[in-house]
């Protein structure tokens, strides 16, 4: 029997750096959905397919193989019919697209398999916006991890600035918000807290107290 703490929230609240955190020190794998996404609106931009329910992401689907696998750091990387394509899916437009391909209902059956398989097989903290409610939700800790759309900007901007993009902080501001909109809005799988979730709000915590609280939570459920 394997743990699995589903960790959901909007865009930019820093699911991913405090999960990969607490799975190092709890001895779990990190799962990042939000790369699955990502890879299927990778896939229909190289065949210049728009992000909507259509029959060409349809089609699209059943050209396309999506898997996920670990190196030997244990960091994830995501393959699009086979190629590693981690570096091509953190770009602002990535991140849109991803948003608008992960409404379409088929997309998101496409990708639940292998998100549940993962969780068979692993002790895992997935992270995403809809595990505690769908993909998971029998998960022995749910956690809504949330913080001001300011404060999420603020720390995407400095991440991208950091590896040298050239991005502006009112178009992110601008993008956080579109994506809240977008993923909370939604008919399939909106965002929202799953019930039985532990919420927590990283406006006013740092990187290390946002680590040291989940771990926390984490602990106290199991
Ligand atoms: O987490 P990340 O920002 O990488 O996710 C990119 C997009 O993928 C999100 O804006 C969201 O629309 C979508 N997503 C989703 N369900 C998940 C993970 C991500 O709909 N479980």
């Amino acid at each position: 029997m394997y743990t699995a703490v589903a960790l959901d929230g909007p865009a930019g609240a820093g699911k991913s750096s405090i999960a990969k955190r607490a799975a190092k020190e709890l001895d779990f794998i990190y799962v990042d959905t939000g790369a699955l996404y990502r890879t299927v609106g990778y896939a229909a931009t190289l065949e210049g397919i728009e992000p909507v329910d259509s029959p060409e992401v349809d089609s699209l689907l059943t050209r396309i193989a999506v898997d996920l696998t670990f190196n030997d750091r244990g960091e994830q990387i995501v393959l699009l019919n086979g190629e590693d394509v981690s570096s091509f899916i953190r770009t602002p437009e990535a991140s849109m697209t991803a948003s608008k391909i992960s409404a379409i209902p088929k997309v998101r059956a496409f990708l639940l398999d292998l998100q549940r398989n993962m969780a068979k097989t692993h002790n895992v903290i997935m992270d995403g916006r809809d595990i505690g409610t769908v993909v998971l939700p029998d998960a022995q800790v749910k956690i809504f991890l949330t913080a001001s759309p300011e404060a999420r900007a603020g720390r995407r901007y400095k991440e991208l600035i950091e590896k040298g993009m050239n991005v502006n902080y009112k178009d992110i501001l601008k993008d956080v918000i579109a994506r809240d909109y977008n993923d909370s809005h939604r008919e399939t799988a909106p965002l929202k807290p799953a019930e039985g979730c532990v919420t927590v709000d990283t406006t006013e915590l740092d990187f290390e107290q946002s680590v040291a609280k989940i771990i926390s939570v984490i602990k106290e459920k199991l």
